[in-house]
């Protein structure tokens, strides 16, 4: 029986876990579950995995949910906040956490988690990007073990041999080919991207996601954040790594060979398939995921992607190349301008700006500790705020 925590267990990554989980009472059972503040959610959720913890946001959400629980009958500890998430992540009590928080928020407990040598099923790409050789250090000092559920670093992850280790050159690898779909405005008139919605930018053509994520798809920073990712957890130089648009999103990302051969990992969009893959690793088990019909699909579309029309991908790969704390500030500024796109305090194509004065205005220094890399979290956090202060009056 493995123990799982699922940091982040109210939203879309969240709930496709549970779903697979529900589908295998036998093998998993859930010890803890955490909400920002859906605790309505969150409570239908208590009720039906009768997890032993449950961890909110704040004070108040903790006791809305403890008169929900009560209401149920149930016997779930509830607590709230961030020494509480990284309990959950940590505790002797759970094998597996799934870290599904979205944003730097998930930095806290996912840390935590490495450095109780747990089982780490990664779909929080912001803590990688934000302290990459950091959280790896961890990794690797407590024998914790990552597996990536981003679908695309999963599809790497599955298409790389066994004996890989993190040594890509001796493992023969050219290439390391991340797929992207191109998001809702891949081939809309740039000049009109100034003026799209937020609920426009969240129409994903092929998945359903949480609305930060889906807003990062739109301006191609999911894919800039990916790149980061990918260096990272298969210590892979940027100069290796290539995005290939792929509007079907049936190619999950491929690694190019030495020899001329390429290797691929295909199904239909839908994260259940990475998640299962994880959490079972390296066995198999069924997610609820339709076989693949190839043939009702017909045919994968493969392009170039356009720096100019995602200016987001290019400030990526820079921030990368720049390295220590430059990805961290990138991210984070990338975090407010969303918010406040989402929020309709800026456009569509202020994102980019603010993340480009951001970056060019704040220093970047060596990401030495946990403590630099937060600090350097919060200047750009104030800095981006300012910015998007001038933009909206
Ligand atoms: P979501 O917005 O649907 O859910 C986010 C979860 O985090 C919720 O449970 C919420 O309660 C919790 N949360 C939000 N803010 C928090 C805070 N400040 N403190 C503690 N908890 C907080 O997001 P999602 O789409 O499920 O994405 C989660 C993560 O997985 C992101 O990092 C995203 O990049 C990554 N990811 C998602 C997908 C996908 O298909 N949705 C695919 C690949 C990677
Ligand atoms: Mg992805």
């Amino acid at each position: 029986m493995q123990r799982i925590t699922i940091l982040g267990a109210t939203g879309s990554i969240g709930v496709s876990t549970l779903d697979v989980l529900a589908r295998h009472p036998d093998q998993y059972q859930v010890y803890a579950l955490s909400a920002h503040s859906k605790v309505e959610e969150l409570a239908e959720q208590c009720a039906r995995f009768r997890p032993a913890r449950a961890v909110v946001g704040s004070a108040d959400a903790a006791a809305r949910l403890t008169v929900l629980l009560r209401e149920r009958d149930l016997r779930t500890q509830v607590e709230h906040g961030e020494a509480a998430l990284c309990s959950i992540a940590a505790s002797a009590d759970t094998d597996t956490v799934m870290a599904a928080i979205v944003g730097a928020a998930g930095l806290a407990p996912t840390l935590a988690a490495a450095r109780a040598g747990k089982k780490i099923l990664l779909a929080n790409k912001e803590a990688l990007v934000m302290s990459g050789q950091l959280f790896m250090d961890a990794v690797h000092e407590h024998g914790a073990t990552l597996l990536p559920i981003d679908s695309e670093h999963n599809a790497i992850f599955q298409s790389l041999p066994q004996s890989y280790a993190r040594q890509p050159g001796a493992a023969g690898v050219a290439k390391i080919l991340l797929t992207a779909s191109g998001g809702p405005f891949l081939n809309r008139a740039v000049e009109t991207l100034e003026h799209v919605t937020p609920d426009e930018a969240c129409k994903h053509p092929n998945w359903v996601m949480g609305r930060k994520i889906s807003v990062d798809s739109a301006t191609m920073m999911n894919k800039g954040l990916e790149v980061i990712e990918a260096h990272w957890l298969f210590g892979a130089p940027a100069a290796l790594i290539e995005v290939v648009i792929h509007p079907q999103s049936v190619i999950h990302s491929m690694v190019s060979y030495v020899d001329g051969s390429v290797i691929a990992e295909l199904g239909n969009p839908d994260m259940r398939t990475p998640i299962a893959n994880a959490l079972a690793f390296p066995e198999r088990i069924e997610s609820g995921v339709a076989q693949l019909d190839l043939t009702s699909i017909g045919t994968l579309q493969f392009y170039k992607p356009d720096f100019a029309r995602f200016p987001c991908l290019a400030l990526a790969f820079e921030s990368l190349e720049a390295g220590g704390t430059a990805p961290a500030l990138l991210n984070a500024a990338n975090e407010v301008a969303v918010q406040a796109f989402l929020e309709r305090r800026i456009g569509f194509r202020d994102i980019d700006r603010v993340i480009a004065r951001v970056m060019h205005e704040n220093p970047h220094e060596a990401a030495s500790s946990i403590g630099a890399v937060m600090a350097c979290d919060a200047r750009a956090r104030a800095a981006a705020g300012s910015i998007v202060a001038g933009l909206a009056r």
